[in-house]
């Protein structure tokens, strides 16, 4: 029975180009999971979108001279140029700045209103005088009053992880022009997350057993330390949603509170542009669908703490504000595989010092399937990991080429050769054929276990490690001299190596697509395995906004054994990978910094 598999990504913020940090932290596993879930015909709907509002935006449209809307509308002209070239395939990438996420952003912030999570309160915050306007949190740096760790963001602490009440910093600076700024009164709603408290620990109890040991300790973990208190969840901003309540011109809605909502507003958007509005029920009103949230360790609070903490408090009064629907809830977060950070030559990641790999910068020079491998083999599930060049030349040439890749390089061409392009016909097949065919076989079983549990490089691993033994039986069997003696024989190795690649391909499929879908062509398939992206725009009272979407193929479980046929007809084959020179490394790096 196929299930509602919703794949929710960090939204990026606009105000920055996308480096191989955030694509394996979020981006890339959110993908290789959606396209697993696609092949086991479940109905999948992968959704994110550009975070375009707030200060970040605003002050890069001051320093650039241009508006935020520029601003925002050039950075998400790139997020979808590389996620469609990366084979990112989002169901629907939109944004913040639609008339829809405006409309479900206020009325998750009207049912909590009426719900009575909401409170307001004058409150002191950082003014800097140098500019003229107050400064959100993430814009004031101090030294962490919880741990002392001197570079503390206002809302955050990266020492300690804890989210930070940003008046009590110690040593406050303006992260835009250093000065030190003064505390002034304004008014602000606070979200109430004191009278939510007990609901998200059972929230989160309910999950102990497979949440992440990093997402509990900064969810769980902190509620049974410090407990929670409510958070300001509006801003003295013009760039962004306007707070809908009468006497509050000239306030926002705070972005860490709308951009979450997205996935909810990118759902209903994603419906609306299928043509069937209530679509998007089927993930949002169904308790038996499972949400996954793709995310950095450092928006865990985010996501395990105060989006639940939304959706609970919003209750029913969500769906009677927003159409009209009696008694049901949101659906709860299922799982946040929460990944950790990936450096970049033993190095911090940093876009400002150009310290960074840049998606499309690689992709002018290399093909996507190698950076899909090679963040999915280092990606940091449950610790920091490191882009290392010459790891990345090593993984390409010996696991990528020399193992899959080579596999398939001796096969296919010799059996479009010496058969006329077709697959052989095997006759009955020996024991030693019979046992590679079923440990590949077992693939299914074994990498789906892993896929399933969101553990991707274990999973990555399991089908290289099967490539591996289908290898060593093709060394064993040595089709290119049994061909001289015997090509009966010769045609039972041959048909037994296709089958085996036949499976493998679906194994590897999630993880590097294009030479999936290459080689599925290869062995003379006419239905591509996947759907295909494509760009749209779309119009509202805001105007117009480009969005990325996904057209998906044929919707049937397809995440099982190969049933290639003898006599099948095969297409002229190719090499699927490019052997990179050791000098790649060197030249790479002189790049960096
Ligand atoms: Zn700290």
């Amino acid at each position: 029975m196929s299930e509602y598999i919703l794949v929710c990504v960090a939204w990026p913020y606009a105000n920055s180009q996308i480096h191989v940090g955030n694509l394996t932290g979020s981006t890339l596993p959110a993908d290789i999971f959606a396209r697993y879930h696609r092949l086991r015909g479940n109905h999948v709907a992968m959704v994110s979108g550009s975070d375009a509002h707030g200060t970040p935006v605003a002050v890069r449209a001051d320093a650039d001279g241009t508006t935020p809307l520029k601003v925002y509308e050039s950075y998400h002209a790139t997020f979808l140029e590389l996620y469609q070239k990366l084979g990112l395939t989002f169901d629907l990438f939109s944004s913040t700045h639609t008339e829809n996420h405006f409309k479900v952003s206020q009325d998750i912030f009207l049912a909590l209103h009426a719900n009575n999570y909401l409170y307001s309160e004058r409150q002191k915050q950082w003014y800097a005088a140098s500019q003229g306007r107050f400064l959100p949190d993430r814009y004031v740096e101090g030294t962490c009053y919880i741990c002392g760790y001197p570079n503390a963001r206002g809302d955050q602490c990266d020492g300690c992880g804890s989210l930070l009440d940003a008046t009590q910093i110690i040593d406050p600076r303006s992260k835009i022009d250093g000065s030190t700024p003064e505390l002034r009164e304004t008014e602000h709603f606070y979200l109430d997350l004191g009278a939510l408290e007990p609901a998200i620990a059972e929230f989160l109890r309910q999950r102990e057993g497979y949440f992440r040991p990093n997402v509990l300790r900064q969810s769980l973990g902190q509620i049974q330390t410090e407990g929670l208190r409510g958070r300001a969840i509006t801003r003295d901003l013009d760039w962004g949603i306007p707070v809908p309540v009468e006497g509050w011109q000239g306030k926002c809605l705070y972005v860490w509170f709308e951009a979450v909502i997205g996935y909810l507003s990118a759902s209903i958007e994603l419906a609306q542009l299928k043509g069937q509005p209530d679509d998007w029920h089927n993930w949002w009103y169904n308790p038996d669908a499972r949400t996954y949230y793709f995310i950095g360790k450092d928006n865990i609070p985010f996501h395990a703490v105060i989006w639940p903490g939304q959706l609970i408090g919003a209750g029913e009064a969500f769906g009677r504000l927003f159409d009209g629907r009696e008694g049901t809830c949101l659906t709860l977060p299922y799982d946040i595989p929460a990944n950790e950070f990936m450096n970049l030559e033993g190095r911090k990641i940093s876009g400002s010092r150009n310290w960074a790999v840049w998606g499309l910068d690689f992709l002018e020079r290399y093909d996507p399937d190698p950076l899909r491998y090679y963040l999915t083999a280092n990606m940091p599930e449950s610790k920091d990991t490191d882009w290392d060049w010459e790891d990345f030349v090593r993984r390409n040439n010996d696991e990528l080429v020399a193992t899959w890749g080579n596999l398939a390089n001796r096969v296919l061409p010799f059996a479009y050769k010496h058969w006329e392009g077709h697959v052989p016909e095997p006759g009955d097949l020996r024991p030693e054929d019979q046992e590679v065919i079923a440990t590949v076989e077992a693939g299914f079983q074994s990498v789906g276990e892993h896929l399933e549990a969101v553990r991707l490089r274990a999973a990555l691993n399991e089908a290289l490690r099967l490539a591996g033994e289908v290898n060593k039986y093709q060394d064993k069997t040595a089709p290119w001299f049994e061909i001289k003696s015997d090509k009966a024989a010769a045609a039972k190795s041959i048909y037994t190596a296709l089958r085996a690649i036949d499976s493998l391909k679906v194994l590897f499929a999630p993880f590097i697509p294009f030479s999936s879908e290459r080689l599925h062509t290869y062995l003379g398939y006419d239905t591509p395995l996947f759907g295909s992206q494509y760009t749209g725009t779309a119009q509202d009272s805001l105007g117009e906004h480009s969005v990325l979407r996904y057209q998906p193929g044929k919707v049937e479980f397809q995440w099982r054994p190969s049933q290639l046929a003898a006599g099948q007809a095969l297409n002229p084959p190719a090499p699927l990978f490019r052997k990179l020179e050791p000098s790649v490394a060197a030249e790479e790096r002189a790049r960096l910094g």
